[in-house]
């Protein structure tokens, strides 16, 4: 017993003369924790990975390419470690984007067939990785049965004549006026117009209709029945435009419904807008909605690394954020991203020569929020695109030749992007590449459960230096504290009591450890130390 004990006190002394010495040879085992708390990657199928040579990414190529996002081995660092997928819209649609679905209970064949996302699902479960597909509810295509049979039947109204739900309940699925009300358009060959906030070819749904919610009660079942853990709930501030309450109330009819047939499935509901007129969705019982505030090239990540706000600001800001979505829901699950398919990608963020920098402690800045942290495909490489939508969905950049296995064409009005740090290929065999450190991020998420879990709280660390930020959070039995290095020189800091340096990433240089000597810890330039209470993590 005695022996053991001195044996285990060598390997940790052992592990933190190496953490500190040289380099991280020693890593501490995964502690992966099966809930709602993970590590998301949102996946554009059609620019992933093209399995049949037409150029359009397709699920069985998403299959091919399971092991670069998780190969189901916790004893292996070649995967990204994400332990779930949100899959873009996957149904039919008559767009590349699919955000205008005609049929809600397929597949769309340009992606493959039921039995691929079946087959998908399967592979995706034995690794432990779960799967949220988007859910576009607020709207369907101009192209569904549903519209088009709605359109037929009130062209054949005459100019007096009200419509009757019995000779055709769809016109009851959507908003028609004989009014152009705003957010109206008109509907060609009639006098009457219908909502539609995003575009003509897509319809708003009325999610008030007994019938409608029928519909997506069956198709909410018909996706569970083949497997899927949850939802990604599309456009949910224009369910009912500038109307919160009503909103609240849709998400409430939502989650309560998907819950009754799936107590753990997982929602999380795009809300884009400042975070006081989203933090009350969280009443509704969705798990979470999307953390806008620290996103895109305007949020508080970006704004900080540009020296807009301190490193203080990155601590209070999560505090504040934690502080007003638990007051709607105690067991509310922050989803904090970076960027999206809808935002300039982040490499783009960044210019001059502490660019690349940037690029990498962004996204650790992101994914070491609490919650369940989503990475848009191509951000750990770096990738580019801004401007026209199209651009932010480029090929996922596997290789620098666009004609190797696997490549994809890019949506038809893409821009061609240039992918100033290199491919998948280039960058696998850099440490210092963005990918291999996102990777790196991605496994302290999975080695520390309480860096997901725990309520943000500021350690206090800082010795008044502007550009350090600790961060302490606890989980159940489990302690860590952060403390992260905002700036481009290297910083010395006091070791907070109690603690000591159990890990670290380093975004400028891989090889460069944090370290500490007689109770000072040396952090590198955008460096972040991850400390445990002395007695170690239990
Ligand atoms: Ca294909």
């Amino acid at each position: 017993m005695k022996k053991r004990l001195i044996a285990l006190l060598l390997t940790g002394a052992l592990t933190l003369s190496c953490l500190s010495g040289c380099g991280k040879t020693a890593k501490p085992a995964l502690n992966i924790i099966d809930d709602n708390y993970r590590t998301c990657y949102e996946v554009f199928v059609y620019s992933f990975y093209d399995s049949d040579g037409d150029g359009i990414g397709d699920l069985p190529g998403l299959e091919k390419k399971l092991d670069y996002i998780n190969d189901g081995d916790d004893t292996t660092d070649s995967d990204l470690g994400c332990n779930e997928i949100w899959l873009m819209p996957i149904s039919p649609s008559p767009t590349y984007h699919k955000y205008d679905v005609t049929d809600y209970m397929d597949i769309d064949p340009e992606y493959g067939t039921m039995e691929d996302f079946d087959a998908l699902i399967e592979d995706c479960h034995s690794r432990g990785v779960h799967v949220i597909i988007d859910f576009v509810m607020n709207h369907s295509s101009s192209e569904h049965p549903w519209f088009v049979a709605a359109s037929d039947y009130l062209k054949t109204l005459d100019a007096d004549e009200e419509p009757d739900l019995e000779a055709c309940p769809y016109v009851d699925y959507y908003h028609f006026s004989r009014e152009k009300l705003e957010g109206y358009t008109a509907l060609p060959g009639s006098d009457w117009y219908y909502e539609a906030r995003f575009w003509e070819g897509m319809p708003d749904l009325n999610l008030k209709s007994e019938a409608v919610r029928k519909e997506f009660d069956e198709i909410t079942s018909f996706w569970l029945d083949h497997g899927v853990d949850g939802f990604r709930l599309d456009a949910v501030t224009s369910y009912e435009t500038g109307q919160p309450d009503e909103i609240t109330e849709e998400l409430t009819w939502f989650n309560d419904m998907v819950k009754a047939k799936k107590s753990d499935a997982y929602i999380v509901g795009e809300a884009w807008t400042n975070r006081k007129f989203y933090a009350p969705f969280y009443a509704s019982g969705v798990d979470s909605f999307f953390d806008f505030s620290f996103a895109d090239s305007n949020g508080n990540i970006a704004k900080i690394l540009h020296g807009a706000g301190s490193a203080a600001d990155f601590a209070q800001s999560q505090i504040n954020a934690e502080t007003l979505y638990q007051s709607y829901n105690p067991n509310y699950i922050n989803a904090p991203f970076y960027t999206n398919h809808d935002m300039a990608r982040g490499s783009g963020y960044y210019t001059g020569e502490l660019a690349l920098q940037q690029t990498k402690y962004a996204l650790a800045m992101n994914l070491l929020m609490q919650g369940n942290a989503f990475l848009y495909y191509g951000e750990e490489l770096g990738m580019r695109g801004s401007g026209a939508d199209e651009n932010k969905r480029a090929p996922m950049q596997w290789s620098s030749d666009a004609t190797a296995e696997g490549m994809c064409k890019g949506p038809a009005n893409m821009k061609q992007q240039e992918m100033i740090y290199g491919s998948l290929e280039d960058q696998a065999k850099d440490p210092n590449s963005i990918y291999s450190f996102t990777k790196e991020v991605i496994r302290l998420r999975n080695t520390y459960p309480a860096i997901a879990r725990g309520m943000t709280e500021i350690l206090g660390a800082e010795d008044g230096d502007s550009q350090i930020c600790g961060i302490r959070r606890r989980w159940e039995d489990s302690d860590v504290a952060m403390l992260f290095n905002i700036s481009s020189e290297d910083r010395t800091v006091a070791m907070p009591e109690g603690y000591q340096l159990v890990d670290w990433v380093n975004a400028t240089d891989a090889k460069n450890a944090v370290s500490e000597k007689d109770q000072i810890l040396s952090l590198p330039a955008y460096s972040i130390a991850i400390l445990s209470p002395d007695s170690g993590t239990k």
